[in-house]
């Protein structure tokens, strides 16, 4: 390994004197500063954010730190770019000389790096993926020479979804001797595959993330380059200074302290790609889905601008990649929200019929025309909490479809949950890791706590709800759970159960759940089971709960409070 940064500097960069901002030069002290250095306004105009009449300074130092936490490095190994974007054409233009040098590309690759490539004057060396979208290492190498500076590695690749092998990559990097840039800008679906744990052993490494898209801000660009510190100063020295306004760093910040929700758009993410392929895959035209480790599908069909064009006139707006090497017949899509999908399956479903009818059958329903369609909220909640023995975070929406993706850790508490999510007609998530090891109780109280608090959470002001619920008898065991969503919590039990254990689970823990459950949701339940068998005497309890939950949470149209006290 003989990797030596300097010498893979131009002249120009080497010698370059970065600007010295206004404020670089004052360090700071115990007394009140007035800035006058910077021909700024002294406030910003009323109603904007206050200091956004300055320059960014801290925020960028902030969030830099933020980042350097979350990732476990250090702060110098963190540079912001305006989306990755900018930090790409920046190493094109720190570490290679226009008109003389050239980067490697693995097509079918993110077409940015040709476009800045060109942009820089720098040539373009493709060495093209292998018929499974994997790089074939030998030929890269021997494809190298010495005008060659840097080789991207898009991982996963954009646009075949697929992530390369680790050990690939630091193969590349081991053998060759200008900067090996890894584009991670989908590693949030797949994060086991990062490059990042490894920074330290290879000094010509960049690793390239971005909040565009799992983070949910493509609207706000702000991409993120890990390198050696010698790296990262070089791209400081020769960038922009005030490259991504406080706005976006204050976005960026802000999105990094929504773990939980961010975890569970993965998770939802992931599902939702599964079913979408295999959906896919029924389709007409279709010949293949690619695996994928990101948030979008490769998607192999007899004829893809046919596809295309058809999906367009429906409003549905996939990205052609018929072009692209290897990808003959090949739409990249990304997957979207349930509905969404939904939307292009029924698009795609009629491809090949009358295309007027076929229109009709797949646009979306329309309010009536003149009338203005009222919105609500959307009744959904995110709850996270996390104590020395749980760690559990939970999305409930109260007007789902009856989707569950649950996680517990304890099967049959799984499948309980399910039961609630189904006849309840609520999508709910849970993702709970406990001390499974020591004791199911905790992880069963915590749980029964976090979906009392997102029921509270989500019901939110209760206008309109129908607040009481009640259930009759059903199947072979009895189970009668009453509800009401007043505000007050009580818990009456009446169900005793001839084993000790259902399910793997301590019989005694169901009461104690759904007492969690009542306290952390503000509500009365009264239950009341009988039966021979205890399994089905609880299944029938957890369907019995979501009924009389389905009723008392749904909505009438009149939107009173139903309390004669006017609050609940
Ligand atoms: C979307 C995407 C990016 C993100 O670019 P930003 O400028 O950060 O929005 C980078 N690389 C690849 C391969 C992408 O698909």
């Amino acid at each position: 390994m003989s990797f030596d940064l300097n010498s893979l500097l131009p002249p120009h960069i080497r010698e370059l004197k970065p600007y010295v901002s206004a404020r670089d030069d004052y360090p700071g002290n115990d007394t009140p500063a007035v800035f006058l250095d910077a021909n700024e306004l002294p406030g910003p105009m009323q109603g904007m954010p206050s200091g956004i009449n300055r320059y960014p300074g801290k925020e960028a130092v902030i969030l830099k730190e933020q980042i350097a936490a979350v990732k476990e490095l250090e702060s110098d190994r963190v540079f912001l770019g305006n989306g990755s974007d900018e930090i790409i054409d920046l190493l094109m233009r720190c570490f290679a000389r226009q008109g003389q040098d050239s980067i490697m590309i693995f097509p079918p690759a993110f077409g940015m790096y040709a476009v800045r490539a060109a942009a820089n004057n720098l040539k373009v060396e493709e060495v093209p993926l292998d018929a499974g979208f994997t790089i074939d290492v030998r030929a890269a190498l021997a494809a190298t020479g010495p005008q060659t500076r840097l080789i991207f590695v898009c991982h996963p690749n954009n646009p075949s979804g697929n992530a390369q092998q680790v050990e690939t990559i630091r193969r590349i990097a081991r053998e060759f001797n200008g900067l090996v840039v890894v584009d991670e800008a989908y590693i949030d679906f797949c994060p086991e595959k990062s490059l990042l744990p490894v920074l330290r052993s290879h000094p010509n490494l960049v690793v390239l993330q971005t909040f565009s898209k799992a983070w949910g801000l493509a609207g706000a660009r702000v991409g993120v380059a890990f390198a050696s510190a010698a790296i990262t100063g070089v791209l400081k020295k020769a960038g922009f200074p005030y490259n991504v306004g406080s706005p976006a760093l204050k976005l960026a910040g802000e999105a990094l302290n929504r773990h939980a929700e961010y975890r569970l758009n993965l998770i939802r993410l992931r599902r939702l790609r599964d079913e979408l392929g295999s959906r896919l895959r029924e389709m007409p035209l279709v010949e293949k889905v690619y695996p994928s480790d990101a948030n979008f599908l490769l998607v192999k069909t007899r004829d893809a601008g046919l596809v295309y064009r058809h999906l367009a006139k429906l409003g549905v707006v996939v990205r052609n990649r018929d072009n692209e090497a290897g990808c003959k017949g090949c739409l990249r899509i990304t997957v979207g929200s349930a509905t969404e999908n939904e939307r292009l399956i029924r698009s795609w479903e009629i491809l090949g019929k009358n295309p007027q009818k076929a229109r009709r059958k797949a646009a979306p329903e329309t309010a009536g025309e003149g009338r203005v369609q009222k919105t609500e909220p959307p009744r959904e909640s995110i709850i996270r909490r996390k104590t020395s023995e749980t760690d559990i975070t939970l999305r409930l929406n109260l007007d789902g479809k009856g989707e569950a993706n649950i996680q517990s850790g304890i099967g049959f508490l799984d499948h309980m949950l399910q039961q609630i999510a189904r006849h309840g007609l609520i999508d709910l998530e849970v993702d709970a890791r406990g001390d499974l090891e020591v004791d199911l109780h905790h992880s069963i109280e915590d749980i029964g706590i976090c979906l009392g608090s997102a029921l509270k959470q989500a019901l939110g002001d209760k206008a309109g709800i129908e607040r009481y619920g009640f259930e009759l008898p059903m199947d072979d065991s009895r189970a009668r759970v009453l509800i009401d969503l007043g505000g007050r919590n009580y818990l009456s039990w009446d169900a005793s159960f001839s084993a000790t254990e259902v399910g793997g689970i301590p019989a005694s823990l169901f009461r104690h759940f759904f007492r969690s459950l009542a306290e952390a949701a503000s509500c009365n339940l009264h239950v009341e089971a009988s039966g021979d068998d205890d399994h089905h005497q609880i299944e029938a309890i957890f369907k019995a709960f979501a009924r009389a939950l389905r009723m008392a949470k749904s909505k009438n149209t009149s939107g009173i409070m139903p309390s004669t006290k006017g609050r609940l």
